[in-house]
C-alpha cells in the first residue's frame, strides 16, 4: 500500500466522503523492491527539492510558472548555452534573437491567432494588439524573408535561443518541468529539397552528440502523414522517405507512429532516458510545408524563377529549463564537472593554513576553475559533509603538511579520498575533465 485520501463517491461532495486506497502489486518481492526504489530515488532527485537544497533557482507567488535562476543554477544555464553555441557555430548555424512581443497581424498570418490563442498572452502597444510570442518560427520568417536569397546561399540555419511564454493552467504547474516561460533551443532550416536528406542526418548527428555528452540513451519515433494533411501526397512522400534515410544513414533505429504526425508535416522525436528510466521527449526535427506558403518564402532557383524553400523547426534540448530539470534529476544535483556550479572547494583544517588555502583558490581561479574556499571555523569533518551535500566535485583539505609541501589531499565527491597531488597535477586533471566533458568515474 503506497497511500490513502479522502474521496467523494463520483466525485460529488454530496455523497458519502470514502476511503482511497493506493497500492501496487508485482508478480515477485524483488520486482516490487525495485519499484519501491525507484520511487524513493525519484523523490531524493526531485529538481525542486535539490533546486532548493543547491541554490539553483526558485518559483514566486508574483510569478507563477515563472522560474527565477539564482547564481549557482545560471552557471549551469551558461556552460549549457555557452556548449549549445559553440557546437552550432561549428555546424554552419547563425544565430539571431527576434522579439518576444509582436503585432496580432503577425500571429494571424503564422496561425497561431486561430489555432493557440487560449495559450497566448497578449498586450497593447499604441491602441493596437499585440501577443507575446509562443513560439520562435514567425520571427524567423521575417528574418528570412529580409532579403531575397539564391539558390547558391542554401541551407540558410537560423538557431535562436528564444524566450517564449505558453499559458499552462496553475494545476499543472511543476518546477521546471512544466512553466508558462522557457527558453527554447530553436532553429530554422530553409534548404533546397535535394538538400533535406544530409540536413536531417545533420541534425540527428548533433542531438546524437549533445545526449551522449550527458550519457543519455535514447529512442527515436517518426510520425507520418495523418488522414488531413496539407500538402501533396507526393512531398509527403518525399519528406518522409528523407526522415527515414536519413535515419537508416545514420544507423539509428526507430518506431513508426502511422499518421501521428502534424497536419503540416512529417516529424522524429527523440526520447532520452534519464538514470531512473524514465523516459523525456526533447528534441525534434519537423518539416513543415505550410509556414513557408504562409510567409510567401521564396529563393531564386538555377533558372532565375521564385521557389519555396524546404524548411525544418528543430530543437535539441527542447527547453532550456526543462533540461535543467531533467540533468538535475539524472545526475542528481552531482553536475559533471563542466556544468557544476562550484567545481572545486578549499577546505583549511586550521586557520593556520588559510593563507596557502588562498593560494591554492587563486591559482586554480587564473586557470578557469571555479573554487571557493570555505574559511568558517568548523571541523573540517563538518565542512567536507557540507560540500558533499553541495555535490562540489572535488574538496582540498589543506593542512600543515600540504602547505609545507606545495600538496594538496584530494577528496572526490564519488570516489572518496585520493590522496595528497601536486596542487599542478590535480589543476590539469580538472581541467581535462572541464575540456572534454567527462562524466564521474563511479
Ligand atoms: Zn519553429
Amino acid at each position: 500500500m503506497l497511500s490513502v485520501a479522502g474521496a467523494y463517491w463520483r466525485g460529488s461532495e454530496k455523497n458519502k466522503m470514502l476511503q482511497r486506497i493506493y497500492g501496487v502489486s508485482f508478480p515477485t518481492g524483488s520486482m516490487l523492491e525495485e519499484h519501491l526504489f525507484r520511487l524513493s530515488e525519484a523523490r531524493r532527485r526531485d529538481h525542486r527539492k535539490l533546486g532548493v537544497e543547491l541554490d539553483l533557482f526558485s518559483i514566486h507567488d508574483e510569478g507563477p510558472g515563472f522560474p527565477f535562476f539564482h547564481p549557482r543554477g545560471m552557471l549551469v544555464r551558461n556552460e549549457l548555452e555557452q556548449y549549445w553555441r559553440e557546437e552550432h557555430k561549428r555546424r554552419g548555424y547563425q544565430e539571431i534573437r527576434t522579439p518576444v512581443i509582436l503585432s496580432r497581424t503577425l500571429w494571424e498570418q503564422s496561425g497561431h491567432w486561430d489555432h493557440y490563442r487560449e495559450n497566448m498572452y497578449f498586450t497593447n502597444i499604441d491602441e493596437a494588439e499585440y501577443a507575446v510570442k509562443p513560439m520562435n518560427c514567425p520571427g524567423a520568417m521575417l528574418v528570412y524573408k529580409h532579403k531575397q536569397h539564391s539558390y547558391r546561399e542554401l541551407p540558410i540555419r537560423l538557431a535562436e535561443m528564444g524566450l517564449v511564454h505558453r499559458h499552462e493552467l496553475s494545476g499543472v504547474l511543476h518546477g521546471l518541468m512544466r512553466v508558462r516561460c522557457f527558453t527554447q533551443d530553436d532553429a530554422h532550416i530553409f534548404m533546397l529539397l535535394s538538400q533535406m536528406k544530409e540536413e536531417i542526418i545533420g541534425v540527428i548527428k548533433l542531438v546524437d552528440d549533445f545526449y551522449r555528452i550527458f550519457g543519455f540513451s535514447y529512442h527515436v519515433e517518426l510520425s507520418t502523414r495523418p488522414e488531413k494533411a496539407m500538402g501533396s501526397v507526393e512531398i509527403w512522400d518525399k519528406a518522409t522517405a528523407a526522415l527515414q534515410e536519413a535515419l537508416e544513414a545514420c544507423g539509428q533505429a526507430y518506431k513508426i507512429n502511422e499518421g501521428d504526425g502534424a497536419f503540416y508535416g512529417p516529424k522524429i522525436d527523440f526520447h532520452l532516458k534519464d538514470s531512473l528510466g524514465r523516459t523525456w521527449q526533447c528534441g525534434t526535427i519537423q518539416l513543415d510545408f505550410l509556414m513557408p506558403e504562409k510567409f510567401n518564402l521564396a529563393y531564386i532557383g538555377e533558372d532565375g524563377q521564385r521557389h519555396q524553400p524546404v524548411m525544418i523547426h528543430r530543437v535539441v534540448f527542447g527547453s532550456v529549463e526543462r533540461f535543467i530539470g531533467i540533468l538535475t534529476e539524472h545526475f542528481a544535483g552531482a553536475f559533471p564537472v563542466w556544468l557544476a556550479p562550484e567545481q572545486v572547494r578549499v577546505l583549511p583544517i586550521t586557520d593556520r593554513s588559510i593563507p596557502y588555502a588562498r593560494e591554492v583558490v587563486a591559482m586554480l581561479s587564473e586557470q578557469g576553475i571555479r573554487v571557493e574556499l570555505d574559511a568558517r571555523n568548523e571541523k573540517v569533518g563538518y565542512k567536507i559533509r557540507d560540500a558533499q551535500t553541495q555535490k562540489v566535485p572535488y574538496m582540498l583539505v589543506i593542512g600543515d603538511k600540504e602547505a609545507a609541501n606545495g600538496t594538496v589531499a584530494v577528496r572526490h565527491r564519488a570516489g572518496g579520498d585520493l590522496g595528497a597531488m601536486q596542487l599542478k597535477e590535480l589543476q590539469e586533471r580538472i581541467s581535462a575533465e572541464i575540456k572534454f566533458k567527462v562524466l564521474d568515474r563511479t
